[in-house]
């Protein structure tokens, strides 16, 4: 029998950061949808073997390396397989902007930027992963989507929850938005705890397997304060008409409050291909290996407030909001060099919001200042500064 589905032509896919969690979960769903996705690009920074490993398996048109040192290692796994290799920065950002149906920007970091606003320029639909491109570029970012019309569907599980729990209602009867948080693995530690905790310790989610930058951010809770911004720009809600509650079961992932007093909220079981398949299948619904939810099994869902002494990343992000793009675009950049430094070794978990606030601080002293970046070059001035600075803060805790 025909159904209704297998009268769908391909869609055409590209993934960028194929060999992260959100890529792989992306390609995981392809694959239990035979025919349904047709796979145009997919990219890595140097793991060449693993992007070989997947074009093959998914018959891309092109893989690409950012790194192009491992070139030589892509181009030698594809020997014979005809999918193309390519390597390098401008090689990502023309990958990004090939044919294609839908991109999923799923690269870490503000690097994932450049590549991301080539598929948006394109018109494309985006499904956003990639969430450090709002908190870093928003304005520019969303001007960027008006302007080439490009379609653009949040991937973070709270964000696609807001998504859902917005569809269909009347926008000017919003009165808040709150996304929740897991309160990560120090959700219950006391502050000398987290001040001990180890680079392991940190990277045990008690809900979520992901990439280690965003687990990081998750125990730091800065993860939540950069999803505010994220929701700040993505639906268009101003910084203090957006919050977020603490929610240990990560079982509802957002609640949108109306002028009436009523409340939707969006539940699901914490499995991230329920948001990618969301972003890929929208408007339609496709089907995802997440378990089903059993509300009586899972017996309670509560909830508590974020603690601002414990987790003060939360607050700076919240502030970084309040002030405009230019701190926001400061306080990623920081946070990226923080976290990548706490990732290798030497810094403490307190240290890393204490980086991120002696970077604003500084940059905010400044005689340029954190002044809102107006073009994709000023946002590129403002990161470049604030990894420079957070680089010396680093150097002087280690
Ligand atoms: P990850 O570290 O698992 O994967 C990152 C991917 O980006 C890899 O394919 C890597 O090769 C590539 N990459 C890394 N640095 C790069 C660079 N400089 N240039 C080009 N490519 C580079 O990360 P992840 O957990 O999959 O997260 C990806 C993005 O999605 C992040 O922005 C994260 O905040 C967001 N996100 C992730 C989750 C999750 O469950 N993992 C949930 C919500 C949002
Ligand atoms: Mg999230």
């Amino acid at each position: 029998m025909v159904t209704a589905q297998a009268q769908i032509p391909p869609q055409r896919l590209t993934v960028l950061g194929a060999t992260g969690s959100i890529g792989t979960s992306t390609l995981d769903l392809v694959a239990r949808h035979p025919g349904r996705f047709e796979i145009v690009a997919l990219t890595a920074q140097s793991n060449a073997a693993a992007l070989a490993a997947l074009a093959i398996r998914h018959r891309a048109q092109r893989a690409v390396v950012g790194d192009p040192s491992a070139y030589a290692a892509l181009r030698d796994a594809l020997a014979g397989s005809g999918i193309e290799a390519t390597a390098g920065p401008d090689a990502l950002i023309e990958a990004a902007g090939l044919p294609a149906d839908c991109v999923m920007a799923a690269i870490v970091g503000a690097a994932g930027l450049a590549p991301t606003l080539a598929a948006v320029r394109q018109g494309r639909r985006i499904a956003l992963a990639n969430k450090e491109c709002l908190v870093s570029a928003g304005g520019v970012f969303m001007a960027a989507v008006a302007a080439a019309g490009a379609e653009l569907l949040p991937v973070d599980s709270e964000h696609a929850g807001v998504f859902q729990a917005l569809a269909g209602h009347d926008r000017t009867g919003v009165s808040r938005i709150v996304i929740t948080a897991s309160g990560g693995p120090f959700r219950t530690w006391p502050a000398e705890r987290i001040q001990a905790a180890t680079v392991a310790e940190a990277l045990q989610h008690p809900n979520w397997s992901m990439g280690p930058k965003i687990t990081i951010d998750s125990a730091t809770l800065m993860n939540k304060g950069l999803e505010l911004i994220e929701a700040h720009h993505l639906f268009t809600m101003p910084p203090d008409r957006l919050d977020a509650v603490v929610h240990p079961q990560s079982i509802v992932h957002a609640l949108v409050e109306y002028i009436d007093g009523s409340v939707v909220a969006q539940l699901a079981n914490p499995d991230m291909r329920s948001p990618i398949a969301l972003a890929l299948a929208w408007p339609r619904r496709m089907a995802s290996p997440t378990p089903p939810l059993d509300l009586a099994r899972v017996g309670a869902l509560t909830f508590e407030a974020p603690d601002l002494a414990r987790f003060p990343a939360f607050a700076l992000a919240k502030a970084a909001m309040a002030k405009g793009p230019g701190a926001t675009a400061a306080l990623n950049a920081a946070n990226e060099v923080a976290v990548a430094a706490f990732l290798k070794g030497g810094l403490r978990v307190p240290q890393i919001a204490l980086v991120v606030e002696q970077t604003l601080d500084h940059m905010n002293a400044t005689a340029s200042g954190l002044a809102p970046p107006g073009d994709l070059a000023a946002v590129f001035t403002i990161d470049a500064q604030a990894r420079r600075v957070a680089g010396q803060y680093v150097a002087a805790l280690l």
